[in-house]
């Protein structure tokens, strides 16, 4: 098991936890309505952001080593805080509280910020930042200066292969019982848009299954990007086409067949499933690409009388999903390709709505 301990005193202050994936929604802002959304990560277990993140800011005009701190378009700033901020679910935090001295003016309805506003009870040293302001995900980041590891081991949760995780991780549907998208889906869909357009070099995209045309294809369209349905033609004029199709790919799916593979990232080891070259992988989030690659909508059987379609609930939200924006450009920011013209313009589009702010 991990436990993560204060760094001046040595005070333990996490319970058993075990390390999964960074997810690609861990800092994901959603909405604007009142409250919280849910912790990103499942109990027991922790992630380490390994991109700097906190307090030092830089303005962007300041920054002169950009590409090598990762960055290959502009952004409104960039932090300048150490990597490997440790994430963690409230409910694993021991011997920590809140110190109301160190609560910053960033929240709008709760706690925000980019410094430490929880202390350890045993030394009273600054640990780690409590977030729970509206839009964004209940957390706790421990500082990687003033905490480390003090135990360490496989923890509460042992690490999954790939046939096991289709047993037992079924995945996440699109929609909630509101009625509107789940936040993941807009936060894995917009990073796997991101690498997608990175890997088709301008190429037009071919999406060969209809289930993954129906969440890429509006996006992609309203970026200007040539994208079309279908299997491949056997038209000579459509071979551009071909060179770009893209197929799922993964455990329990036969070997891709196109030169694009949406492939399944391991939420505990961030490894993807592995293609054969030529193929390039386009990740997406387990938890998404399991519910793609195998969710079938049920069927009503047996009834003499058919249902009438009014009567059905719909399954999915009314309207069509907005894949993340911020995430989308923070993603695309980091992608060598982002210096291709054709693909800074779609950048440069996006950028002035989604300032890269410091959070932690
Ligand atoms: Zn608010
Ligand atoms: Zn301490």
């Amino acid at each position: 098991m991990t436990v993560f301990g204060c760094r001046a005193c040595g005070a333990a202050l996490t319970g058993p936890v075990s390390r999964v994936a960074f997810p690609v929604h861990a800092r994901q802002k959603w909405g604007n309505g009142p409250g919280s959304l849910e912790p990103a990560l499942e109990p027991g277990t922790f992630a380490e952001d390994p991109l700097p993140s906190g307090t030092p800011w830089r303005r962007w005009e300041e920054v002169d080593d950009a590409e090598a701190l990762g960055w290959y378009a502009p952004r409104y700033g960039v932090c300048g805080g150490p990597p490997g901020h440790v994430l963690l679910a409230p409910g694993e935090i021991r011997n920590a509280a809140i110190e109301p001295a160190l609560v910053s003016e960033y929240g709008c309805c709760g706690l925000d910020g980019n410094e430490p506003n929880m202390v350890c009870l045993t030394c009273r040293t600054p640990v780690a930042l409590r977030v729970d302001d509206c839009g964004l995900r209940h957390a706790v980041w421990l500082n990687p200066l003033a905490t480390h590891v003090i135990d360490d081991g496989p923890g509460p949760h042992p690490v999954l292969d790939w046939p096991d995780l289709l047993d037992q991780r079924p995945g996440i549907p699109p929609s909630e019982p509101d009625g509107g998208w789940h936040p993941v889906w807009a936060a894995a869909v917009a990073t796997a848009l991101a690498h997608l357009l990175a890997a088709s070099d301008g190429h037009p995209i071919l999406l060969v299954q209809q289930r993954v045309a129906d969440f890429f294809q509006p996006t992609l369209t309203r970026l200007g990007v040539p994208v079309s349905t279908g299997p491949p033609s056997a038209e000579p004029g459509r071979a551009a086409l071909r060179r770009t199709g893209m197929v799922l790919a993964g455990p329990g799916l036969p070997p891709a067949a196109g030169d694009l593979a949406l492939v399944p990232q391991h939420p505990q080891t961030g490894e993807l499933w592995p293609v054969a070259r030529p193929a390039k992988p386009i990740p997406l989030a387990w938890d998404v690409w399991s519910h793609l690659a195998f969710h079938r909508d049920p069927r009503p059987v047996g009834r003499s009388v058919p249902l009438l379609p009014e009567s059905l609930p719909p399954l999915l939200p009314g309207y069509r999903l907005e894949p993340d924006g911020g995430i989308f450009l923070s993603v695309l920011a980091r992608l060598p390709q982002v210096r291709q013209p054709w693909l800074r313009a779609i950048y440069d589009r996006g950028r002035p709505y989604h300032y890269g702010y410091c959070r932690l």
